[in-house]
């Protein structure tokens, strides 16, 4: 049951003409799905309103295609052909009693049209963003009245499609409206340029041509980046971003709060703590009557409550959170607080988007998985049988696993060597700015800690001989990985240095707390988060620190999680000296120093660097001894009761904690769906079966409409693991 303290998330709100079930909204975030996978989206986002979400929109859906931003899986809703596709998704909304909304997009500069090759169109003459050698042109009175007409025709095509919100965007610098509206890129001197009632005239156009269309049906919401974080050059929360508030306060139905650029709004734990947007939006909320909105990564009804209670907003905005339990609403609702699968802001989410394919969770693996898989995150089969089952590792995959499997009713040992479960995540959740990683290992100990069919071992390594001894039917190993040190990885096809020397830091050591006078050479060939973390806490430490990369950036990787500019600013804060763009061409030791020619990787040449420690970060190996042992002795298997073995997550194949943890869940899902599987990792593919084919939701438009490709076996994913 509820408990009364949380009752207030539970009211209605009005939006305009529509009322929402409770203060939970879901704002809109891309997922690498849009019009390419209209099935798998409308799935995804039914499920959160079955989840108790109040308000469940869409990703940016694109207006025209003078506004496409191809490769990247947007909605469209270009004209009539695209209703179907969207009626999918406010269908299995409505279904659940919530509202459906719709961002209406209109890019501007912020895309150069890669697919349609029109000539994008801005305030004023401006190269587009990103790095394209495309310059959009400036917009006459004519385009900017096609916009209008464009956004009040999508406006009413989202109506017809069963939207009850509709947004006009002017967020993350994206939207056009936000263009006309910030100096940097409105150098206009007509109507629409200069003062700042001028250059809020497109955005009050547009606000007052939806209310007209659609304003009878739909509650019009205006979401805005009240500051572009850009200091006076842009638009400032102190100043214009105030003003322009107060100038049109009254006129959406709803104002959902943001920051520009996305990278700014959607900042990571590593970089921002819970709530830090609220001072933005708390703004907002004293400026107007009308309700507001905004996001903060609350996980915790009692922040949730405390934000509404202070009147900073009045509906608790939510992407990442929603991503990562779409359930959270209902949990709070049933009093399972304890079941509530926190995000721990890692960005992972991001990814899916930046490389076109379905968004993906490192705490939800079903994220992205609803359609094609058909997983719930929240339903499993029960079990098939009464076999037992071993996991051995209690990492993110072997937790992820244990849970899974325990939750469909099997009886599961889980045995780890150490005395505290988590795997890698016991020391990467301990670098700097990391510590929500460890919501990974508790929500997962705390479900498997109420499951009386499963019991978790401690401080209890196993070698094959009590593997086969224990008898269990299936047994799985997922025993990690370990960092190698002697350099070999992308860069380096053969170890260059020696990993035994004294001098010579471990990765894994490094992750355990290993102490350097310095100075150290980090060399990262890995080129996500770990050898940049390594680097700021060292130099936290007084360490003098050279980051060297055959990358251009620190880092490299984090670009895709939007954190790659905060990482390389923080380690320049902190003095690291850093060396991009090169290779390490040789280490020469003369007593305690170490001599290392770095070499630049364009034209070789060299530059010497003198340390006393240098730390590998380039590649790991599967620490998968356990399972190659039971490998060797499969004739013994039958004799012990053995059926199957399988190794998986890092032990595998290393890769993120977001890939161990889906590993282990698929694991759970085609444990004992057919039969008898094979004994190498990744390759039981024999169960994928019906690879449907859709084209485009209701259409077959091929310009708009992507191909789905469906992986069902009795309801259920039976590929590899
Ligand atoms: Fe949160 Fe990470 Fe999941 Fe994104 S991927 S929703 S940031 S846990």
């Amino acid at each position: 049951m509820r408990d009364p303290r949380y009752d207030l998330l539970f009211e209605p709100v009005q939006i305009g003409p529509v009322r929402t079930k409770n203060r939970f909204f879901q704002v809109p975030h891309c997922n690498g799905m849009g019009h390419v996978y209209p099935q798998t989206l409308a799935r995804m986002r039914g499920i959160k309103a079955e989840g108790g979400w109040g308000v469940v929109c869409t990703e940016e859906v694109e207006i025209s295609p003078l506004s496409e931003i191809a490769p990247h899986h947007e909605g469209r809703l270009w004209d009539e052909r695209d209703i179907p596709a969207l009626r999918l998704m406010t269908d299995a909304v409505h279904a659940h009693g919530a509202l459906a909304g719709i961002e209406l997009m209109f890019n501007g500069y912020a895309t150069p049209n890669r697919y349609s090759r029109d000539i994008p169109i801005a305030p004023s003459h401006l190269p587009v963003r990103g790095s394209d050698p495309i310059q959009a042109r400036t917009a006459t009175k004519r385009d900017i009245a096609d916009v209008r007409r464009w956004h009040r025709n999508a406006a009413l095509r989202a109506r017809d499609a069963g939207f009850d919100l509709v947004y006009v965007y002017a967020g993350h610098d994206l939207g056009m409206p936000m263009h006309f509206l910030s100096r940097r890129t409105n150098r206009r001197s007509d109507e629409y340029g200069g003062s700042l009632e001028n250059r809020a005239r497109l955005l009050r156009e547009l606000i007052e041509d939806t209310k007209e269309a659609v304003g009878d049906r739909c509650g019009v919401v205006v979401r805005l980046a009240v500051d572009q974080l850009l200091g006076a050059g842009g638009i400032t929360a102190e100043s214009e971003g105030r003003d322009v508030i107060a100038m049109l306060a009254e006129l959406p139905d709803l104002w959902d709060v943001n920051i520009a650029d996305w990278s700014n709004d959607s900042q990571t734990a590593r970089f921002s703590a819970e709530g830090f947007q609220e001072r933005y939006i708390a703004q907002v909320k004293s400026l107007t009557t009308k309700p507001v909105v905004g996001v903060g990564r609350y996980t915790s009804p009692d922040a949730m409550v405390r934000v509404i209670k202070s009147g900073i907003m009045d509906l608790i905005g939510a992407a990442r959170p929603s991503i990562a339990d779409p359930f959270l609403p209902r949990k709070i609702e049933e009093g399972r607080l304890d079941d509530i699968r926190e995000c721990i802001g890692c960005n992972i989410c991001v990814t899916g988007d930046n490389f076109c394919v379905p968004i993906r969770c490192t705490q939800n693996p079903t994220m992205g998985e609803e359609w094609r898989r058909d997983w719930h995150p929240e339903r499993i089969a029960a079990k098939r049988s009464e076999r037992s089952v071993l996991v051995v590792g209690a990492g993110p995959a072997g937790l992820e696993l244990t849970r899974a499997l325990g939750q469909r009713g099997y009886e599961v040992t889980l045995c780890e060597a150490e005395n505290d479960v988590g795997g890698r995540l016991r020391f990467e959740s301990k670098l700097p700015g990391l510590a929500t990683w460890q919501r990974v290992v508790d929500h997962r100990l705390s479900q498997i800690t109420k499951m009386p069919n499963v019991q978790v071992l401690r401080g209890h390594a196993v070698s094959a001989d009590d593997v086969l001894a224990f008898a269990a039917s299936a047994i799985f190993v997922a025993t990690g990985s370990r960092w190698r040190h002697d350099g070999l990885g992308r860069s380096h096809r053969e170890p260059w240095i020696d990993g035994a020397s004294a001098q010579v830091i471990r990765p894994d050591d490094a992750l355990r707390g290993a102490k350097t006078a310095g100075p150290l050479l980090i060399y990262d060939d890995d080129h996500y988060l770990l050898a940049g973390a390594l680097a700021e806490r060292y130099a936290r430490d007084g360490v003098v620190v050279h980051y060297v990369t055959p990358a251009t950036k620190v880092s490299e990787w984090t670009e895709q999680t939007m954190e790659q500019t905060r990482v390389q600013s923080r380690l320049i804060e902190l003095g690291v000296q850093i060396h991009t763009a090169r290779e390490i061409a040789s280490v020469d030791r003369t007593g305690d120093a170490l001599r290392v020619e770095i070499a630049c990787i364009y034209s070789g040449r060299r530059e010497v660097v003198s340390v006393r420690s240098l730390l590998p970060v380039t590649m790991r190996d599967p620490d998968d001894a356990l399972y190659q042992a039971l490998v060797t002795r499969s004739a013994e298997w039958a004799d012990a009761g053995v059926q199957e073995v399988h190794c998986l997550g890092d032990a595998l194949a290393p890769g993120t904690v977001a890939a161990a943890v889906y590993a282990g869940h698929k694991a759970a899902r085609g444990f004992d769906v057919i039969g008898h599987q094979r004994v190498e990792g990744d390759v039981a593919r024999a169960g994928v079966i019906d690879v449907g084919r859709e084209r485009g939701g209701a259409r077959g438009r091929p310009q708009h409409a992507g191909d789905e490709a469906r992986f069902v076996g009795c309801g259920k994913a039976v590929s590899g693991f």
